[in-house]
């Protein structure tokens, strides 16, 4: 296995959500859960600020790949890297 799984990240300011491509089964879980957070008509696909990072956070765990992850952004607590 070589190459890249190319993950995406899109931030609100609650909560930040990352999309692997290679891993989506396109179940549209995500789609049906949250149409105005999740639209693949648009670019960018995903708006994490469209709701509130709760009902984001319920549907990315419904996702049933692994595709979609998600961290709550928590005041600024944590220094990245
Ligand atoms: S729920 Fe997960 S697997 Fe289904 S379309 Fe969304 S990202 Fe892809």
């Amino acid at each position: 296995m070589s190459g890249g799984t190319e993950k995406k990240a899109y931030t609100s300011q609650s909560i930040t959500v990352t999309f692997e491509a290679g891993r989506c089964l396109h179940a549209a879980e995500c789609v049906r859960g949250l149409p105005e957070v999740f639209d693949p008509g648009r670019r960018p696909w995903i708006r994490p600020d469209s709701a509130g990072a709760g009902r984001v956070a319920e549907v990315v765990r419904r996702c049933p790949s692994g595709a979609l992850q998600y961290e709550l952004v928590d005041g600024g607590a944590e220094t990245p890297g």
